[in-house]
């Protein structure tokens, strides 16, 4: 494959729905946290395909698991039994929450497996979410995604859903004996790394607790590692009911999960759901291994360490405010009137990218988001800090 970035701009142009504003880069190769293009070029890649690359890119324990078992065998369906997909199942359930999995494709799939099995637990009952939210694009999963912008043009979506503000009192109001689930992401990575507060999470294990409906968290960009502990539900004091994972978990390749606690494990019955991709053996056994390397515990570790030092050293950028996050997923908004030219978030990563050959992401006008790999070193993040002090 040796197409000029123009040629794939005219081939996107005349056949690509046109849902992505892209950049104007191609990339052909990556390794640990680092990415080539068309030119050999090397680019420093701080955002990880949005949280996905948390072993670094091409892991070449990944790459082992994927090549054997691309050629021994990649589909049959959930008709049939595949080694890895079991093994994934049992490795996910003793990682986390000690229940059952359903495998899927993606992290909207694992969402709206989590809301079938709520309302199959509560019939009729409602999901309440979060303001700011971002659980996916389908129908369900962006039903609960409080957003005007991303919801109004697809109306009418699917009824049922509850939209409450980050307020202990406002999760009490909402959640009562007609509520099937509580959907919240510990960290809002989308709406620009929102930290929900303890208080917020503790307030909506009580109303579950109160009422028995089902604390969801969606820990697909939370998930793997990325907070300093494998999922971010451990940092938080609260064990939801059930969680979904997807993002990280496959290593790069495509993959979800629903995983329950004990008490829902058995709510959804033959027949209840199903997917012809889901739990195929070649992302199964790619996130199997993802799984062992984002469990380790001095990666966890360094992880923690590392964010530290990326937050410090970002806070001390002139046009930088309000640094937040937890482990590796960090985010700052470009400070008002701060540097002239680099008010606008997005048009700072496109230089980021172009100028410096630093990926990072705008998650709005004014924010900017960096997920590096999990085992990013100490000098490629103080390199990412420098890249950025740059381009004022
Ligand atoms: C990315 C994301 C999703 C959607 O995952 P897809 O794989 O894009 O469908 C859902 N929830 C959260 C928290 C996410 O970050």
């Amino acid at each position: 494959m040796t197409a000029s970035l123009a040629e794939l701009q005219a081939l996107e142009r005349r056949y690509a729905i046109g849902t992505y504003a892209r950049n104007p880069v191609q990339f052909v190769r990556g390794a640990g946290a680092r990415l080539w293009d068309e030119h050999g070029d090397e680019y420093l890649d701080f955002l990880a395909g949005i949280s996905v690359l948390n072993v670094g890119h091409c892991h070449p324990r990944v790459v082992a698991a994927v090549q054997e078992q691309a050629a021994l065998l990649t589909h049959v369906t959930n008709l049939y039994y595949t080694e890895p997909a079991m093994r994934l199942s049992q490795a996910l359930s003793e990682s986390s929450l000690g229940g059952k999995v359903f495998l899927c494709n993606s992290g909207a799939e694992a969402n709206e497996a989590a809301i079938k099995l709520a309302r199959r637990a509560r019939p009729e009952g409602d999901i309440v979410v979060l303001a700011d939210a971002f659980h996916g694009r389908t129908y369900g999963a962006l039903s609960a995604t409080p957003q005007p912008t991303k919801q109004t043009p697809f109306a009418p979506l699917v009824p049922g859903f509850v939209v409450c503000d980050k307020q202990p009192e406002a999760i009490d109001a909402a959640v009562g004996e007609h509520t099937a689930a509580v959907l919240l992401e510990p960290i809002q990575g989308e709406s620009g790394v929102l930290i929900v507060s303890d208080e917020v999470v503790r307030a909506a294990r009580a109303a579950c607790d109160r009422t028995g409906a089902a604390l969801i968290f969606d820990e697909v960009q939370t998930g793997m590692g990325r907070t300093g502990s494998l999922w971010a539900y451990e940092q938080t004091g609260v064990v939801p009911d059930a969680l979904t994972a997807a993002k990280g978990l496959g290593g790069g390749l495509p993959i979800g999960a629903l995983v329950t606690g004990p008490r829902l494990a058995d709510v959804l019955q033959p027949g209840d759901h199903g997917s012809t991709f889901a739990g195929g053996p070649v992302a199964c056994r790619a996130a199997l291994v993802a799984l062992e390397l984002c469990s380790d515990p001095e990666l966890l570790e360094s992880v923690g360490s590392l964010g530290e030092r990326l937050a410090g050293s970002l806070a001390e950028l002139p046009f930088v405010a309000a640094v937040r996050g937890r482990g590796l997923i960090v985010a700052f908004d470009v400070r008002d009137g701060g540097a002239g030219e680099l008010r606008d978030a997005p048009e700072l990563a496109r230089r980021a990218l172009v100028e410096q050959h630093l990926v990072v992401n705008a998650t709005g006008p004014r924010t900017i988001r960096l997920e590096p790999p999990l085992i990013v070193s100490a000098q490629q993040i103080d390199d990412a800090v420098a890249r950025l002090g740059r381009l004022v």
